[in-house]
Protein backbone atom coordinates (compact mmCIF):
# COMPACT_ATOMS: atom_id res chain seq x y z
CA UNK A 1 0.00 0.00 0.00
CA UNK A 2 2.73 2.37 -1.18
CA UNK A 3 1.59 6.32 -1.56
CA UNK A 4 0.66 5.11 -5.20
CA UNK A 5 -2.40 3.43 -5.03
CA UNK A 6 -3.55 6.19 -2.42
CA UNK A 7 -3.35 7.98 -5.22
CA UNK A 8 -4.96 6.82 -8.42
CA UNK A 9 -7.74 7.94 -7.46
CA UNK A 10 -7.32 11.34 -8.92
CA UNK A 11 -6.92 9.85 -12.53
CA UNK A 12 -10.02 7.79 -11.77
CA UNK A 13 -12.02 10.07 -11.02
CA UNK A 14 -11.23 12.05 -14.01
CA UNK A 15 -11.21 9.50 -16.08
CA UNK A 16 -14.69 8.72 -15.10
CA UNK A 17 -15.98 12.10 -15.78
CA UNK A 18 -14.43 12.19 -19.01
CA UNK A 19 -16.30 8.79 -19.69
CA UNK A 20 -19.78 10.54 -18.33
CA UNK A 21 -19.12 13.77 -20.89
CA UNK A 22 -18.84 15.95 -17.62
CA UNK A 23 -14.81 16.67 -16.97
CA UNK A 24 -14.11 20.57 -17.06
CA UNK A 25 -11.53 22.27 -18.47
CA UNK A 26 -10.27 25.75 -17.95
CA UNK A 27 -10.58 28.24 -21.36
CA UNK A 28 -7.91 30.67 -21.31
CA UNK A 29 -9.04 33.81 -22.71
CA UNK A 30 -6.70 36.58 -23.95
CA UNK A 31 -9.08 39.37 -23.42
CA UNK A 32 -12.58 39.90 -22.20
CA UNK A 33 -15.21 42.53 -22.85
CA UNK A 34 -18.95 43.33 -21.79
CA UNK A 35 -20.10 41.34 -25.09
CA UNK A 36 -17.26 39.53 -26.43
CA UNK A 37 -13.73 37.80 -25.57
CA UNK A 38 -10.81 36.62 -27.37
CA UNK A 39 -10.39 32.85 -27.23
CA UNK A 40 -7.02 31.38 -29.32
CA UNK A 41 -6.59 34.47 -31.00
CA UNK A 42 -10.24 34.96 -32.45
CA UNK A 43 -12.87 36.85 -31.35
CA UNK A 44 -16.04 35.59 -30.42
CA UNK A 45 -19.50 37.27 -28.94
CA UNK A 46 -20.07 36.41 -25.43
CA UNK A 47 -23.07 35.05 -24.30
CA UNK A 48 -22.04 33.39 -20.80
CA UNK A 49 -21.50 36.82 -18.95
CA UNK A 50 -23.14 37.78 -15.85
CA UNK A 51 -21.81 41.37 -16.33
CA UNK A 52 -25.66 42.14 -17.26
CA UNK A 53 -25.02 45.75 -17.68
CA UNK A 54 -21.44 45.56 -19.06
CA UNK A 55 -20.45 47.96 -15.96
CA UNK A 56 -17.01 46.09 -15.40
CA UNK A 57 -15.52 47.66 -18.66
CA UNK A 58 -17.53 51.37 -17.35
CA UNK A 59 -14.89 54.30 -17.69
CA UNK A 60 -16.47 55.69 -14.55
CA UNK A 61 -16.25 52.36 -12.90
CA UNK A 62 -12.70 51.50 -13.83
CA UNK A 63 -11.73 55.13 -12.69
CA UNK A 64 -13.37 54.34 -9.63
CA UNK A 65 -11.33 51.66 -8.72
CA UNK A 66 -8.39 53.09 -9.42
CA UNK A 67 -8.77 55.81 -7.04
CA UNK A 68 -9.47 53.55 -4.55
CA UNK A 69 -6.10 51.79 -5.36
CA UNK A 70 -4.27 55.09 -5.20
CA UNK A 71 -6.00 56.23 -1.95
CA UNK A 72 -6.11 52.91 -0.15
CA UNK A 73 -3.78 50.37 -1.67
CA UNK A 74 -3.93 47.28 -3.70
CA UNK A 75 -4.85 45.52 -0.82
CA UNK A 76 -7.05 45.67 2.53
CA UNK A 77 -4.38 43.88 4.37
CA UNK A 78 -6.09 42.01 6.92
CA UNK A 79 -9.95 41.22 8.55
CA UNK A 80 -12.23 43.69 9.31
CA UNK A 81 -12.12 42.82 12.75
CA UNK A 82 -8.59 43.45 12.96
CA UNK A 83 -7.25 46.54 10.37
CA UNK A 84 -9.21 45.95 7.16
CA UNK A 85 -12.00 47.97 8.17
CA UNK A 86 -12.12 50.99 5.55
CA UNK A 87 -14.58 54.24 6.00
CA UNK A 88 -15.02 53.08 2.09
CA UNK A 89 -16.58 49.41 3.04
CA UNK A 90 -18.82 51.78 5.87
CA UNK A 91 -19.50 53.50 2.87
CA UNK A 92 -20.48 50.74 0.62
CA UNK A 93 -22.58 49.23 3.19
CA UNK A 94 -24.35 52.33 3.81
CA UNK A 95 -25.04 53.16 0.25
CA UNK A 96 -26.25 48.97 -0.10
CA UNK A 97 -28.22 49.61 2.43
CA UNK A 98 -30.19 52.17 1.45
CA UNK A 99 -30.22 50.71 -2.02
CA UNK A 100 -31.95 47.52 -0.72
CA UNK A 101 -34.52 49.69 1.35
CA UNK A 102 -32.73 47.74 5.16
CA UNK A 103 -31.37 49.70 8.15
CA UNK A 104 -27.63 48.16 7.23
CA UNK A 105 -25.28 45.79 5.41
CA UNK A 106 -22.38 44.06 5.56
CA UNK A 107 -20.18 43.34 2.58
CA UNK A 108 -18.06 39.73 2.66
CA UNK A 109 -15.04 38.15 0.21
CA UNK A 110 -17.69 36.83 -2.38
CA UNK A 111 -21.20 36.24 -3.02
CA UNK A 112 -20.17 32.51 -1.86
CA UNK A 113 -18.57 33.19 1.41
CA UNK A 114 -21.56 35.28 2.43
CA UNK A 115 -23.87 32.19 1.60
CA UNK A 116 -21.76 29.90 3.48
CA UNK A 117 -21.49 32.06 6.20
CA UNK A 118 -24.47 33.71 6.76
CA UNK A 119 -26.34 30.29 6.32
CA UNK A 120 -24.00 28.84 9.03
CA UNK A 121 -24.18 31.85 11.48
CA UNK A 122 -28.43 31.71 11.16
CA UNK A 123 -28.58 28.12 11.50
CA UNK A 124 -27.56 25.16 13.67
CA UNK A 125 -27.81 22.10 14.91
CA UNK A 126 -31.09 22.60 16.55
CA UNK A 127 -32.59 24.06 13.84
CA UNK A 128 -34.19 23.55 10.23
CA UNK A 129 -33.77 25.07 6.91
CA UNK A 130 -36.39 24.82 4.33
CA UNK A 131 -34.66 25.16 1.00
CA UNK A 132 -35.50 25.32 -2.66
CA UNK A 133 -34.29 22.51 -4.98
CA UNK A 134 -32.89 24.62 -7.15
CA UNK A 135 -30.88 26.82 -5.44
CA UNK A 136 -27.40 27.79 -6.18
CA UNK A 137 -24.36 25.37 -4.60
CA UNK A 138 -23.04 28.41 -2.32
CA UNK A 139 -26.57 27.81 -0.93
CA UNK A 140 -26.11 24.12 -0.25
CA UNK A 141 -23.19 24.42 1.11
CA UNK A 142 -24.13 26.84 3.67
CA UNK A 143 -26.81 24.57 5.00
CA UNK A 144 -24.85 21.65 4.91
CA UNK A 145 -22.34 23.67 7.28
CA UNK A 146 -24.85 24.69 9.79
CA UNK A 147 -25.82 21.25 10.24
CA UNK A 148 -28.96 21.68 10.89
CA UNK A 149 -31.71 19.48 9.43
CA UNK A 150 -32.44 20.13 5.74
CA UNK A 151 -35.80 20.09 4.07
CA UNK A 152 -35.67 20.42 0.21
CA UNK A 153 -38.98 21.66 -0.73
CA UNK A 154 -39.85 20.96 -4.84
CA UNK A 155 -38.83 23.89 -6.75
CA UNK A 156 -41.03 27.22 -6.36
CA UNK A 157 -43.60 24.78 -5.00
CA UNK A 158 -45.25 26.90 -2.12
CA UNK A 159 -47.75 24.07 -1.15
CA UNK A 160 -44.89 21.67 -0.94
CA UNK A 161 -42.92 23.72 1.31
CA UNK A 162 -46.19 24.81 3.54
CA UNK A 163 -46.56 20.68 3.78
CA UNK A 164 -43.06 20.77 5.23
CA UNK A 165 -43.14 23.83 7.29
CA UNK A 166 -46.58 22.04 8.99
CA UNK A 167 -44.84 18.77 9.97
CA UNK A 168 -41.81 20.69 11.26
CA UNK A 169 -40.18 19.15 14.64
CA UNK A 170 -37.76 21.91 14.79
CA UNK A 171 -36.98 22.55 18.48
CA UNK A 172 -34.91 25.65 17.35
CA UNK A 173 -35.42 27.91 14.19
CA UNK A 174 -36.89 27.95 10.77
CA UNK A 175 -34.87 29.39 8.14
CA UNK A 176 -36.43 29.57 4.83
CA UNK A 177 -33.79 30.59 1.66
CA UNK A 178 -34.42 30.65 -1.67
CA UNK A 179 -32.62 32.38 -4.58
CA UNK A 180 -34.79 35.12 -6.51
CA UNK A 181 -33.72 34.41 -10.00
CA UNK A 182 -33.01 30.80 -10.22
CA UNK A 183 -29.09 30.75 -11.59
CA UNK A 184 -29.11 28.19 -14.03
CA UNK A 185 -32.89 28.29 -15.30
CA UNK A 186 -33.34 32.42 -15.16
CA UNK A 187 -36.56 32.13 -13.59
CA UNK A 188 -38.48 33.89 -10.30
CA UNK A 189 -39.06 32.56 -6.75
CA UNK A 190 -42.49 32.71 -5.62
CA UNK A 191 -41.56 35.88 -3.56
CA UNK A 192 -44.81 37.46 -2.61
CA UNK A 193 -45.94 33.86 -1.11
CA UNK A 194 -42.50 33.02 0.67
CA UNK A 195 -43.10 35.86 2.42
CA UNK A 196 -46.62 35.02 3.93
CA UNK A 197 -45.55 31.68 4.55
CA UNK A 198 -42.29 32.82 6.75
CA UNK A 199 -44.79 35.22 8.41
CA UNK A 200 -47.45 32.67 9.04
CA UNK A 201 -45.10 29.59 10.02
CA UNK A 202 -42.76 32.02 12.22
CA UNK A 203 -39.86 31.56 9.93
CA UNK A 204 -36.53 33.49 8.92
CA UNK A 205 -36.41 34.21 5.13
CA UNK A 206 -33.09 34.88 3.32
CA UNK A 207 -32.99 35.69 0.02
CA UNK A 208 -30.10 35.11 -2.66
CA UNK A 209 -30.41 38.32 -5.00
CA UNK A 210 -27.16 37.40 -7.02
CA UNK A 211 -28.85 37.36 -10.65
CA UNK A 212 -31.63 39.88 -9.14
CA UNK A 213 -29.72 42.94 -8.06
CA UNK A 214 -29.58 45.81 -10.84
CA UNK A 215 -31.71 43.91 -13.02
CA UNK A 216 -34.80 43.21 -11.17
CA UNK A 217 -37.36 46.40 -10.13
CA UNK A 218 -37.85 49.40 -11.81
CA UNK A 219 -34.30 50.60 -9.91
CA UNK A 220 -32.61 47.35 -10.20
CA UNK A 221 -33.26 46.93 -6.45
CA UNK A 222 -33.91 43.25 -6.88
CA UNK A 223 -36.96 40.63 -6.75
CA UNK A 224 -39.00 42.59 -3.62
CA UNK A 225 -38.91 45.59 -6.08
CA UNK A 226 -40.02 43.58 -8.88
CA UNK A 227 -42.99 42.24 -7.22
CA UNK A 228 -44.07 45.50 -5.92
CA UNK A 229 -44.02 47.14 -9.12
CA UNK A 230 -46.27 44.90 -10.15
CA UNK A 231 -48.76 45.02 -6.99
CA UNK A 232 -47.95 42.00 -5.96
CA UNK A 233 -46.08 42.60 -2.78
CA UNK A 234 -46.76 45.43 -0.42
CA UNK A 235 -44.20 45.88 1.99
CA UNK A 236 -41.11 45.73 -0.07
CA UNK A 237 -37.59 44.75 1.61
CA UNK A 238 -39.01 44.78 5.04
CA UNK A 239 -40.27 41.22 5.24
CA UNK A 240 -36.89 39.47 3.71
CA UNK A 241 -34.87 39.09 7.18
CA UNK A 242 -31.64 38.58 4.87
CA UNK A 243 -31.29 39.80 1.73
CA UNK A 244 -27.82 38.82 0.02
CA UNK A 245 -26.04 39.39 -3.10
CA UNK A 246 -23.37 39.86 -4.87
CA UNK A 247 -20.87 42.39 -6.17
CA UNK A 248 -19.70 40.27 -8.88
CA UNK A 249 -22.80 40.00 -11.61
CA UNK A 250 -24.67 43.07 -12.63
CA UNK A 251 -22.42 45.12 -10.60
CA UNK A 252 -19.47 44.68 -12.18
CA UNK A 253 -17.08 44.04 -9.32
CA UNK A 254 -16.14 41.27 -6.66
CA UNK A 255 -17.41 40.61 -3.62
CA UNK A 256 -20.67 39.53 -1.38
CA UNK A 257 -23.13 41.69 0.71
CA UNK A 258 -26.02 41.13 3.18
CA UNK A 259 -28.61 43.73 3.91
CA UNK A 260 -30.38 43.48 7.11
CA UNK A 261 -31.27 44.93 10.05
CA UNK A 262 -28.46 46.39 12.40
CA UNK A 263 -28.37 43.77 15.39
CA UNK A 264 -28.57 41.36 12.64
CA UNK A 265 -25.38 43.04 11.01
CA UNK A 266 -23.99 42.97 14.40
CA UNK A 267 -24.72 39.24 14.88
CA UNK A 268 -22.73 38.45 11.70
CA UNK A 269 -19.85 40.73 12.56
CA UNK A 270 -19.53 38.40 15.93
CA UNK A 271 -20.72 34.87 14.02
CA UNK A 272 -19.98 34.73 10.84
CA UNK A 273 -16.90 32.58 10.38
CA UNK A 274 -16.29 33.61 6.37
CA UNK A 275 -16.56 37.29 7.36
CA UNK A 276 -14.66 37.18 10.71
CA UNK A 277 -11.83 34.93 9.16
CA UNK A 278 -11.14 35.95 5.77
CA UNK A 279 -9.66 39.54 4.72
CA UNK A 280 -11.30 42.26 3.92
CA UNK A 281 -12.47 43.69 -0.38
CA UNK A 282 -9.63 45.10 -1.62
CA UNK A 283 -10.11 49.07 -1.78
CA UNK A 284 -10.36 48.61 -5.56
CA UNK A 285 -13.41 45.84 -5.68
CA UNK A 286 -15.28 48.39 -3.27
CA UNK A 287 -14.24 51.70 -4.91
CA UNK A 288 -16.04 49.88 -8.72
CA UNK A 289 -19.31 48.71 -6.40
CA UNK A 290 -19.74 51.92 -5.05
CA UNK A 291 -19.36 53.37 -8.98
CA UNK A 292 -21.60 50.67 -10.15
CA UNK A 293 -24.25 50.86 -7.89
CA UNK A 294 -24.43 55.27 -8.61
CA UNK A 295 -24.80 54.30 -12.08
CA UNK A 296 -27.49 51.66 -11.53
CA UNK A 297 -29.81 53.93 -9.19
CA UNK A 298 -29.66 56.70 -11.51
CA UNK A 299 -28.90 55.27 -15.63
CA UNK A 300 -32.33 53.62 -15.87
CA UNK A 301 -31.33 53.32 -19.60
CA UNK A 302 -29.16 50.54 -19.27
CA UNK A 303 -31.27 48.09 -17.60
CA UNK A 304 -33.79 49.20 -20.08
CA UNK A 305 -31.28 47.92 -22.73
CA UNK A 306 -31.18 45.18 -20.89
CA UNK A 307 -34.68 44.00 -20.93
CA UNK A 308 -35.23 45.14 -24.33
CA UNK A 309 -32.44 42.61 -25.46
CA UNK A 310 -33.87 39.88 -22.96
CA UNK A 311 -37.25 40.30 -25.06
CA UNK A 312 -35.40 40.43 -28.66
CA UNK A 313 -33.39 36.92 -28.05
CA UNK A 314 -36.53 35.20 -26.06
CA UNK A 315 -38.97 35.95 -29.40
CA UNK A 316 -36.15 35.07 -31.36
CA UNK A 317 -35.37 32.11 -29.85
CA UNK A 318 -39.17 31.45 -29.56
CA UNK A 319 -39.66 32.10 -33.35
CA UNK A 320 -37.12 29.31 -34.11
CA UNK A 321 -39.03 26.87 -31.58
CA UNK A 322 -36.23 26.55 -28.92
CA UNK A 323 -37.69 25.98 -25.72
CA UNK A 324 -36.69 28.60 -23.30
CA UNK A 325 -38.72 27.25 -20.08
CA UNK A 326 -39.81 29.26 -17.36
CA UNK A 327 -37.17 32.05 -17.86
CA UNK A 328 -38.55 35.52 -16.73
CA UNK A 329 -34.83 36.90 -17.14
CA UNK A 330 -31.97 37.76 -19.10
CA UNK A 331 -30.57 33.86 -18.62
CA UNK A 332 -32.42 32.01 -21.02
CA UNK A 333 -31.33 28.61 -21.34
CA UNK A 334 -31.87 25.92 -24.07
CA UNK A 335 -31.85 22.05 -22.68
CA UNK A 336 -30.50 19.52 -24.59
CA UNK A 337 -30.59 16.54 -21.86
CA UNK A 338 -27.03 15.09 -22.88
CA UNK A 339 -23.93 16.42 -21.94
CA UNK A 340 -22.29 15.31 -25.62
CA UNK A 341 -24.92 16.99 -27.32
CA UNK A 342 -24.97 20.64 -25.19
CA UNK A 343 -20.50 19.97 -25.86
CA UNK A 344 -21.26 19.73 -29.69
CA UNK A 345 -24.11 22.54 -29.87
CA UNK A 346 -21.46 24.62 -27.87
CA UNK A 347 -18.45 23.20 -29.87
CA UNK A 348 -20.12 24.22 -33.21
CA UNK A 349 -21.17 27.80 -31.64
CA UNK A 350 -17.96 28.88 -31.10
CA UNK A 351 -16.50 27.58 -34.26
CA UNK A 352 -18.88 30.15 -35.41
CA UNK A 353 -17.70 32.75 -33.62
CA UNK A 354 -19.80 32.62 -30.41
CA UNK A 355 -19.18 31.78 -26.68
CA UNK A 356 -21.64 29.41 -24.86
CA UNK A 357 -20.16 26.96 -22.42
CA UNK A 358 -22.59 23.73 -22.08
CA UNK A 359 -23.75 23.92 -18.22
CA UNK A 360 -23.59 20.19 -17.23
CA UNK A 361 -24.08 18.18 -13.45
CA UNK A 362 -23.44 18.94 -11.24
CA UNK A 363 -24.11 22.23 -12.17
CA UNK A 364 -27.58 21.06 -12.96
CA UNK A 365 -29.96 18.15 -12.66
CA UNK A 366 -28.46 14.97 -14.28
CA UNK A 367 -30.54 14.91 -17.71
CA UNK A 368 -30.74 18.36 -18.16
CA UNK A 369 -27.22 19.73 -19.62
CA UNK A 370 -27.70 22.69 -21.08
CA UNK A 371 -26.79 26.08 -23.15
CA UNK A 372 -27.01 28.86 -20.96
CA UNK A 373 -27.17 32.00 -22.66
CA UNK A 374 -27.08 34.98 -20.72
CA UNK A 375 -27.83 38.56 -23.01
CA UNK A 376 -26.48 41.82 -21.68
CA UNK A 377 -27.28 45.41 -22.70
CA UNK A 378 -24.20 45.68 -24.11
CA UNK A 379 -25.57 43.18 -27.39
CA UNK A 380 -26.46 44.45 -30.23
CA UNK A 381 -29.63 43.29 -31.89
CA UNK A 382 -26.89 42.13 -34.91
CA UNK A 383 -25.07 40.00 -32.28
CA UNK A 384 -28.52 38.21 -30.79
CA UNK A 385 -29.95 38.19 -34.63
CA UNK A 386 -26.65 36.52 -35.53
CA UNK A 387 -26.62 34.18 -32.30
CA UNK A 388 -30.15 32.76 -32.92
CA UNK A 389 -29.78 31.85 -36.69
CA UNK A 390 -25.90 29.95 -35.95
CA UNK A 391 -28.13 27.67 -32.67
CA UNK A 392 -30.67 26.79 -35.79
CA UNK A 393 -27.99 25.99 -38.24
CA UNK A 394 -26.28 23.39 -35.67
CA UNK A 395 -29.56 22.31 -35.04
CA UNK A 396 -30.43 21.42 -38.55
CA UNK A 397 -26.77 20.03 -38.32
CA UNK A 398 -27.21 17.67 -35.44
CA UNK A 399 -30.32 16.28 -36.70
CA UNK A 400 -29.13 15.54 -39.85
CA UNK A 401 -26.63 13.23 -38.38
CA UNK A 402 -28.76 11.86 -35.78
CA UNK A 403 -31.07 11.02 -39.09
CA UNK A 404 -27.49 9.58 -40.33
CA UNK A 405 -27.61 11.91 -43.06
C1 LIG B 1 -23.00 33.67 -8.49
C2 LIG B 1 -23.88 33.31 -7.38
C3 LIG B 1 -23.42 33.31 -6.06
C4 LIG B 1 -21.97 33.51 -5.72
O1 LIG B 1 -21.56 34.83 -5.88
P1 LIG B 1 -20.02 35.14 -6.14
O2 LIG B 1 -19.90 36.57 -5.77
O3 LIG B 1 -19.74 34.85 -7.56
O4 LIG B 1 -19.23 34.25 -5.22
C5 LIG B 1 -24.33 33.05 -5.06
N1 LIG B 1 -25.61 32.78 -5.33
C6 LIG B 1 -26.10 32.77 -6.58
C7 LIG B 1 -27.53 32.49 -6.83
C8 LIG B 1 -25.24 33.01 -7.65
O5 LIG B 1 -25.70 32.96 -8.89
Amino acid sequence: MGQRSQRGFIAEELDRLESLHQRRSLKRLEARGASDLFFQGKRLINFSSNDYLGLSEDERVKRAAKAAIDQYHASAASSRLICGNLDLHEQLEKELAAFKEKESALVFSSGYMTNIGLISALAGKEDEIYSDELNHASIIDGCRLSQARIRIFQHRDLDHLESLLRSSSATGRRLIVSDSVFSMDGDLAELPGLVDLAEKYDALLGLDEAHATGVLGSRGRGGCEHFADLGLMEQRQGSIDVAMGTLSKALGSFGGFVACSRSMRDFLINKCRSFIFSTALPPSAVGAARASLDIVQQDRGLREKLWRNTSVLRKKLQERGFDVGPSETPILPIRFGSELKALTISAGLLEMGFYVPAIRPPSVPSGTSRLRLTVTAAHSEAQIEALVQALDCLRAREEQSADGG
